[in-house]
């Protein structure tokens, strides 16, 4: 643990009090490295210079400090830990609401000053379960011009998807925004996932689930064209990388810990606009294994494509959950095998 001091400017911390809830603290480990932490992530260290008063660390930003560690008591930001060590209640402020997907409006996370050590696994908590086992056939980020929220992960429609932390299940409905039918659950740390596209629903709002656990079946409902399961990260409604806590190959978490801070959200977009989920598996034959996408073309027809792909349009259409009269739009992947 490097010092956190010297001369390296203080970061002001009301702008996280505004948002940080008062969570049990064997949840949530907050940590707020005052002045240093988020700026290590973000600056590099272009030298090191050993001095008789310590090793100096200079920054890309010319800044320095010494590398020395000081007398540290597992304090960081001691206002932050007088709030919560006063806190006798020990309850969420996230907003619990059961009928929106969305609960804690206006806090835009990109311009979060701190970082916050969130504790992922622990001897607490049961350990991570993939959601489903299957391969990540779209990524989180920008995709023909919109952004991706979550990653989707490759299945059949019936198959179970299970809660991947223990948690409690804040939302389980249809959602008419193009998640289709949708689980939200609030993990004890204050990460929330969906899993979105279900066929069925398995748990209802305010049960209790441990890692693991069936949640739903997977489907093809909302703005989906093939089965698959979208998942969604988010923290405070803005959504995360999943792949920066979880290793879909490996299926484990990466780490222990996820450092939050404002370069883990997206910028440039108000936080309370959320995007219609539109979802185009961006799959390629070689990485669907046997399933064959097409991508439709400017004056394509389905038995044009149907006879293309040596498939029959009743067949397409059952893939995709289509109708032959409906109106293939342009860019669009139809599942041919
Ligand atoms: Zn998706």
């Amino acid at each position: 643990m490097v010092c956190l001091t010297e001369n390296r400017k203080p970061i002001e911390s009301d702008l996280f009090l505004n948002f940080v809830p008062r969570m049990k603290q064997y949840f949530l480990f907050f940590i707020v490295f005052l002045s240093g932490l988020n700026a290590l992530i973000a600056q590099n260290v272009m030298d090191t210079i050993q001095t008789d008063k310590g090793r100096i660390l200079v920054y890309s930003d010319r800044t320095w400090q010494y590398s020395t560690p000081k007398n540290f008591d597992g304090v960081m930001n001691p206002y932050l830990h007088g709030l919560l060590a006063k806190d006798s209640v020990y309850r969420f402020s996230q907003r619990w609401d059961n009928n929106v997907c969305y609960t804690s409006k206006g806090n835009d996370l990109t311009r979060l000053r701190d970082t916050i050590w969130l504790c992922v696994q622990d001897s607490i908590h049961t350990n991570y379960c993939p959601p489903i086992k299957g391969i990540v056939t779209s990524r989180y980020g920008y995709r023909n011009g919109k952004h991706h929220n979550g990653i989707d992960l490759d299945l059949e429609t019936g198959d179970t998807v299970k809660a991947c932390w223990s948690g409690k299940v804040r939302y389980a409905k249809f959602n008419d925004g193009g998640f289709g039918n949708l689980v939200i659950i609030r993990h004890y740390n204050g990460l929330e996932t969906f899993y979105a596209h279900l066929s069925k629903l398995l748990v209802v709002p305010n049960q209790d689930v441990v890692a693991g656990e069936p949640i739903g079946l997977g489907g093809n409902t909302g703005h989906s064209f093939g089965a698959h399961l979208h998942f969604e990260v988010r923290l405070y409604d803005a959504p995360i990388n999943p792949e920066e806590v979880i290793d879909f190959k490996k299926m484990v978490t990466k780490d222990e810990n996820l450092l939050v801070h404002g370069g883990l959200f997206r910028k440039g977009v108000k936080p309370e606009v959320h995007p219609k989920d539109n979802e185009r598996p961006q799959v390629t034959p070689a990485v669907a294994q046997n399933k064959v996408y097409y991508k439709v073309r400017s004056g394509d027809t389905l038995s044009e494509i149907a006879a293309r792909n040596k498939t029959t349009v009743s067949k397409i259409c059952q893939l995709n959950g289509i109708k032959p009269s409906t109106t293939l739009q342009i860019g669009r992947s139809l599942r041919v095998r």
